[in-house]
């Protein structure tokens, strides 16, 4: 079965055809700028490793999804011959609220609860939705898929995701940890079970999804028991630009005694914070070891800062779950930064984590931990275009 994985966001649409059969990716692309001047396709033929980009004005994405489709049957850039060809889409969608703890067909009744969870995602959850409806425009036949960044984290039990805020915050308007990333995590964790030979539902592993966004998630038993993410991605450790957790005060500092208004400190802690706001340098690590090896001191403190985090968070999961047998890396720091992993366990082997620092060198899916070590530390790539393909498939061949 051959399924079309859909990512639509605000102006852009990703999207990859998979074919399940070997899970390869047969194509993929970009849809940018769409509904602005500008609106262009990149597209990828993998087997022919051909790029094409093709500029045309989409006015919106029923627009850019007629153009993938039209790329993806072409006869030169092209991989199927005609779109009955594709199985099923797989649609990527931020929040599922407390609907959601799974993966599920897309009926008339799922995307009444979609439109549910909006609120919880106002900048994410619309375009995930427009998404799904011009698919649904354009191929009627087809099954379609919702896979959610934070069904994995619904196993949380209450007393990780609840705040200490008066309970009708909770049971009004639904303040509660969500956790995000948890296609990556769930991912991940499977792979590593598989990577060690051993069945998930035996294992305590801790994966930290480090990218421009990063979240850490205790996974016990192949379950999410906590995960560093909240309400919002704007939790746990910092990132890219964003502060992740910090005295909640802070906020209402800046608004009433320094006259900012609640957009701006929202922009402030989303756009400006994190590694980049830190370091003035820049939101990328290779900028940012670039800059520290130069004798950036602020480079320096916020890779520090950054590390620091992440190794708390490690322990705290490891107390929560009372044992660790994996540390799991993934995504753009997690499988490429090997000064940034070593920072994050350094000082850990009392608790059984150490890494070989040549073995840390290496890429892929790979084994880091030194021979003396009593819990593996694994890097693993995450795959979550993959994983949203099997849920896919799992879920339109049980219909
Ligand atoms: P992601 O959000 O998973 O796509 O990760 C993107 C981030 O990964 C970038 O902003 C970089 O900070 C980081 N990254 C990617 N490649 C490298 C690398 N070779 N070394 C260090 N950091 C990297």
């Amino acid at each position: 079965m051959k399924i079309l994985v859909i990512n639509a966001g605000s102006s852009s649409l990703k999207y990859q055809l998979i074919d399940m059969d070997n899970e390869q990716v047969m194509a993929k692309g970009l849809c940018e700028r769409i509904g602005i001047e500008g609106s262009n396709l990149q597209h990828t033929n993998v087997a022919k490793d051909e790029k094409t980009k093709i500029e045309k004005p989409m006015k919106d994405h029923g627009d850019a999804i007629q153009m993938v489709i039209d790329a993806l049957v072409d006869e030169k850039i092209g991989v199927i011959k005609s779109m009955d060809e594709i199985g099923a889409v797989g649609h990527r969608v931020v929040h599922g609220g407390e609907e959601f703890a799974g993966s599920c067909v897309i009926t008339e009744a799922v995307m009444k609860a979609l439109e549910k969870c909006t609120p919880l995602a106002p900048l994410h959850n619309p375009p995930n939705i427009i998404g799904i409806k011009a698919c649904q425009k354009i191929m009627p036949n087809t099954p379609m898929v919702g896979v959610f960044d934070t069904a994995f984290h619904q196993t949380m039990p209450p007393k990780a995701y609840m705040y200490a805020l008066p309970y009708e915050y909770y049971k009004n308007y639904g303040i509660r940890k969500y956790g995000f990333h948890g296609t990556s995590h769930k991912y991940v964790s499977q792979k590593a079970a598989e990577f060690l030979g051993k069945p998930a539902e035996d294992l305590k592993i801790v994966t930290c999804h480090l990218g421009n966004g990063s979240s850490i998630t205790a996974v016990d038993g192949g379950k999410c028991i906590d995960t560093s993410m909240g309400f919002t991605p704007l939790d746990g450790v910092p990132m890219g630009t964003r502060t992740g957790s910090m005295d909640p005060a802070v906020v209402t500092y800046l608004i009433n005694q320094k006259g900012m208004s609640a957009k701006d400190v929202d922009a402030l802690m989303n756009k400006e914070s994190g590694v980049s706001g830190v370091s003035g340098v820049s939101s990328d690590f290779r900028d940012l070891s670039a800059a520290a090896k130069e004798g950036n001191d602020r480079a320096q403190l916020a890779l520090d800062m950054f590390s620091y985090q992440v190794k708390k968070d490690i322990g705290a999961y490891a107390a929560a779950m009372g044992g660790v047998d994996a540390v799991v890396f993934t995504a753009g720091v997690g499988e490429n930064d090997a000064a940034t992993r070593s920072a994050v366990v350094e000082g850990l082997d009392f608790m059984g984590i150490k890494i070989n620092e040549d073995k840390n060198a290496a890429r892929g899916t790979v084994d880091i931990s030194a021979d003396d070590a009593t819990v593996k530390t694994l890097v693993i790539p995450t795959n979550e275009e993959l994983m949203i393909a099997i849920d896919t498939k799992r879920l339109v061949e049980n219909k």
